[in-house]
């Protein structure tokens, strides 16, 4: 669901269906089989976090050793203790990387575009303040597609975020996609769950781990064949190499933020999928724009992988962030009770970002 800021799939076309359309169909589909599935519980189970935030965060059984199962029931009070053994939250995210709409392969090598899939994966684990722990990763390509650079490239991000790819699947395609999928878990026990879209209240600052526009600035220039200057280079490794906010996240989440959203669509979409999720209004006071980059390459860019974050304790925040060597987050308004578009100093944000058509 990230934004691809290389292509326009469905422009143009009439009666395209709205990428978010097209998923609140799906997630109604889905649900009701899983109904038959729960016919006991509730759907989503509660605790659970399925179609809708950055990852989904599921329950499942801890897996036992017999010896470790024969204890519990020793240990267990009652049988329905003995029934139910520890269960733990993990946490589920996958993207796609579709050359033409995400990736622009003249701009790019295929190295950057085997990093660029396993990070926007992991950034969506990092949004919910989760730790990668292995990715399956399935590429389509052309014949010809040079898999050695495409891996290095996977590796390369494999290492940096310490997520172990164990497994995939390869398919010959007219165009390169590449579909990586996460799995990854909640670090320390630190007694805060997932950070997801919908913690947010009224009365919360927001904060953002960098600036924005970086990507979008980086494309552009590369477009215009005028990303040779050292600071236009920093820009262009915005769009190639984006760095998923893992730390960020983790140390957000163990200090008590309640919210959290990687910006992959632009901020101004990214704060809409907050604000609904969690019922409320935003009021921006300041746009965090990076060197380089436009006004409006901050609000609809996208692709920036920093980490938009909501919190009721700003200084416990900055706090947790300066002790761990991180860079300052910067905060860019507060959450609202009034419910509508989001506003910057007072005025309405005009609407956009990325929103692919079918
Ligand atoms: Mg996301």
């Amino acid at each position: 669901m990230h934004s691809p800021n290389s292509g326009d799939p469905g422009a143009g076309r009439e009666n395209a269906v709205d990428e978010f359309d097209a998923i609140e169909r799906l997630r109604a589909r889905f649900e009701a089989v899983a109904r038959g599935q729960y016919p006991h519980g509730e759907v989503p189970p509660s605790g659970d976090t399925w179609i809708g935030d950055d990852a989904a965060v599921v329950t499942t059984r801890a897996p036992m050793t017999d010896d470790q199962a024969k204890h519990q029931a020793n240990r267990a009070g009652t049988q329905e203790e003995a029934a139910h053994p520890p269960t733990f939250q993990a946490l589920l995210a996958t993207d796609l990387i579709v050359e033409g709409v995400h990736v622009d392969l003249e701009l790019c090598s295929l190295d950057d575009v085997g990093y660029k899939a396993l990070m926007v994966t992991v950034s969506d684990l990092a949004a919910m303040g989760a730790w990668p722990e292995y990715a399956l990763v399935s590429i389509a390509g052309p014949r010809g597609t040079d898999f050695d650079q495409l891996g290095a490239g996977l590796a390369a991000a494999a290492a940096e975020t310490g997520c172990v790819v164990v497994g995939g699947d390869l398919s010959q395609s007219p165009t390169l996609v590449i579909s990586t999928a996460a799995f990854g878990g909640l670090r320390g026990d630190t007694g805060y769950g997932p950070l997801l879209r919908s913690g947010a209240n009224a009365g919360d600052c927001l904060l953002v781990t960098g600036p924005l526009g970086g990507s979008a600035a980086g494309l552009r220039l590369l477009r215009s064949g005028m990303a040779g200057s050292q600071a236009a280079a920093v820009l262009a490794g915005a769009y190639r190499r984006p760095t998923a906010r893992l730390r960020q996240g983790e140390v957000a989440r163990q200090a008590g933020a309640s919210a959290a959203i990687d910006i992959s669509d632009g901020l101004v979409a990214d704060i809409g999928h907050l604000a609904r999720a969690s019922g409320v209004g935003i009021a921006l006071d300041r746009l965090p724009v990076i060197d380089g980059a436009t006004r409006d390459e901050v609000l609809h860019g996208g692709e920036d992988y920093e980490l938009l974050i909501a919190t009721r304790e700003p200084d416990r925040l900055v706090g947790a962030f300066e002790a761990e060597e991180l860079r300052p987050p910067i905060p860019i308004g507060v959450c609202v009770a009034q419910i509508g578009p989001a506003t910057l100093e007072g005025h309405p944000l005009p609407p956009g970002g990325w929103r692919h058509q079918f």
